[in-house]
């Protein structure tokens, strides 16, 4: 990420804008400080801010700027200036080298988000850090950074977990990385993804009521990729954007080939990564993908996850009103899992909910949740949704469901997310007799 205009003056030794170590000297400097102190244990700090590049095209580069410069400050004043050396290496990129003994994390994320919210820009501008601590002090000094930026890059985005300590690992997880992103265009080119479709059961009215388009990847060496494993990899390189739109597009032609067929269908939702709000094309998109296979808005569900509501409401909020006014049904997806779960119901006109799947995995468990899930069930419906509960795999769980009155289920006890044949043999099953119009 490059933030114009505020680049080190190369070959200096400071940086320009916050005065801090640029990255040669900060790597000159490090070399010097571990080898006069080589008694002690070091550990390398990367940091970097969340979306700093829409930062930057939101507010003027001055906010960007005041954003580094306050940071930068804030290492200046907190770090041991004889023990402890920073830097900033380009645009949002910041390196530290400070003992382990006087490193506390979790402190030094806290004290940046404080400083930051005195600035009081209104948008969530979050640090977040990996680190390394040196155990191999004859790595050359840029491997060393390389290693805080993988633990960096592991959780960038996530939200939840705000810093991660390197570990061997994910040298590991990051050559497989590495793997996934090597053969992702090719993949896309030779169709070697695929959508499945996980229907969606109410088990009072005994029927199909919609179902979730869910990518698989067969990859001709390694066979199948689990979503787990290329999902988050997309989700950080930015190709989910790209993919998304073949699932979505993949959804419309079934749904067409079933019309055409004579056959009653009922909406297929498709998920939406929280990447896909920066795309100020994406209700264009959509709207052209229903005019090209002549379709009606109902049929395709959008699902949003929960935490696509941490990092930029607004933009969010004004792209899901532009779906309402298209007629697309929104649906909150692996609802309960974050933090602004009451948030999201507050501001935003949705149609389904979708609890997040621990609830169910919970019920056994603890009583607490059976509460819980009453609760969320009635205050859907009392805001006018409908309700999908994830994950339900034995009868028991049913059971405890349809006791909740008009609930669907998305679950391995009804059925697997299936190929496109099998889910169209369990559509006549059910609906043969169904009108659609
Ligand atoms: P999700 O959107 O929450 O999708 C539901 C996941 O739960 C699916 O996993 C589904 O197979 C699994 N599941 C459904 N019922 C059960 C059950 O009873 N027990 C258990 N243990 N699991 C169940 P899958 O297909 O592996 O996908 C995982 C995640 O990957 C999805 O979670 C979604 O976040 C992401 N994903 C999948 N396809 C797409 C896609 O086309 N686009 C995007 N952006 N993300 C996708
Ligand atoms: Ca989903
Ligand atoms: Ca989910």
């Amino acid at each position: 990420m490059k933030a114009e205009g505020i680049l080190p003056i190369i070959g200096s030794k400071l940086d320009q804008l916050t005065g801090l170590y640029n990255r040669d000297a900060f790597y000159r400097e490090a070399v010097l400080l571990l080898g006069a102190r080589y008694d002690t244990k070091y550990c390398i700090v990367c940091l970097d801010i969340s979306c700093f590049k829409i930062i930057n095209d939101l507010f003027h580069v001055d906010t960007g700027n005041l954003i580094l410069r306050t940071a930068a400050e804030y290492f200046k004043a907190s770090l041991n200036p004889r023990t402890s050396i920073s830097s900033r290496t380009d645009a949002d990129h910041f390196v530290l080298c400070v003992p382990e003994s006087e490193l506390d994390i979790e402190r030094l994320i806290k004290d940046l988000d404080e400083r930051i919210q005195s600035l009081h820009i209104s948008h969530n501008i979050l640090f977040f850090a990996g680190v390394y601590p040196i155990d191999n002090t004859r790595l050359p000094i840029d491997q060393m950074c390389d290693r805080a930026g993988m633990a960096l890059r592991r959780i960038k985005g996530s939200y939840l977990t705000r810093y991660a300590y390197y570990d061997d690992k994910m040298r590991e997880q990051m050559i497989e990385e590495q793997l996934i992103t090597g053969n992702m265009e090719a993949a896309l080119l030779e169709n070697q993804f695929t959508i499945y479709l996980q229907p969606i059961f109410n088990p009072v009215k005994n029927t199909v009521v919609s179902a979730e388009a869910l990518v698989r990847w067969f990859h001709p060496v390694h066979g199948m990729v689990s979503p787990g494993k290329f999902i988050p990899v997309f989700e950080r390189n930015g190709f989910i954007v790209r993919l998304d739109r073949f699932v979505w597009e993949e959804a419309c032609r079934l749904q067409r080939k079933l019309l055409d067929a004579g056959k009653p269908i009922v909406p297929i939702s498709v998920n939406l990564s929280r990447l896909n709000f920066y795309s100020p094309d994406l209700p264009e998109f959509l709207s052209g993908l229903l005019k090209k296979y002549e379709l009606k808005p109902w049929m395709l569900k959008l699902e949003v996850t929960e935490s696509a509501y941490t990092d930029n409401q607004q933009q969010l909020l004004a792209m899901i009103a532009t779906f309402k006014e298209l007629g697309f049904p929104i649906l909150m997806d692996d609802f309960g899992s974050g933090y602004s779960s009451l948030n999201m119901l507050k501001d935003m006109p949705l149609d389904t909910l979708k609890v997040d799947m621990a609830f169910i995995r919970e019920l056994e468990k603890s009583d607490r949740v059976a509460v819980i899930l009453k609760f969320i069930v009635e205050l859907a419906k009392a805001l006018g949704m409908d309700v999908v509960i994830e994950g339900v795999e034995t009868q028991a769980q049913v059971d405890y469901v349809k006791s909740l009155g008009d609930v669907a289920i998305q679950g391995y006890f009804f059925s697997k997310p299936l190929p496109i044949p099998d889910y169209e043999n369990l559509l006549d099953k059910y609906l043969s007799n169904m009108e659609v119009d």
